[in-house]
């Protein structure tokens, strides 16, 4: 099965010039769904992970499944004023000004080790800033995967030396 033939591509959306990458057509279909899930596992055995990051909202959905599957915590990253208990923030650079990602103060303990998961890596602002939050909290990302990454926008190039898989590059 080639999962890629189960992503739609919408073209200005939701802006114009935007090329988006609709992962429903993966997700309504249980074995695509399924196959895709255990790429992204067959990278993490014996990473010892502790916990799962996953980034509102399209991160929620396989950051939930890899959390499971990996006998880990799962952490929802979220945009600002959703999470209803005391959070720390990151913010980070748009095409036009800023947004910030929040996480509850108590999600992670020094030491855990962190997988961070979102559907698709693309300039990277976005991966930066859950990075920044995990630190914060004296957690170590062991690794990042996306279902997608975006090559052409070397999102990798604000990330570090951090170990990036995604099941999908174009
Ligand atoms: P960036 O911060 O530029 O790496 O953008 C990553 C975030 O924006 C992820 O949470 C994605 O869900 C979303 N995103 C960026 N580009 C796309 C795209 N072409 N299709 C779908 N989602 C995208």
């Amino acid at each position: 099965m080639n999962i890629e033939n189960y992503i739609r591509d919408i073209q200005d959306f939701p802006k114009p010039g935007i090329g988006f990458k609709d992962i429903t057509p993966l997700l309504i279909n249980p074995e695509a769904t399924n196959e895709c899930l255990e790429l992204l596992i067959s990278t993490l055995q014996d990473k010892k992970i502790t916990k799962v990051v996953g980034v509102e909202s399209r991160g929620f959905f396989f950051g939930i499944l890899l959390a499971q599957k990996l006998n880990a915590g799962f952490i929802p990253v979220r945009k600002p004023k959703k999470l209803p208990f005391e959070t720390i923030s990151a913010s980070y650079a748009l095409e036009y000004g800023t947004d910030t990602l929040e996480m509850h103060i108590d999600a992670i303990q020094k030491g855990d080790r962190v997988l961070v998961h979102d559907d698709v890596l693309a300039t990277g602002g976005t991966a930066k800033a859950v990075c920044d939050l995990v630190e914060q909290l004296g957690g170590e990302i062991v690794q990042m995967n996306f279902l997608m990454e975006l090559s052409f926008l070397n999102g990798r190039e604000k990330l570090g030396n951090k170990e990036i898989f995604a099941a999908i590059k174009y």
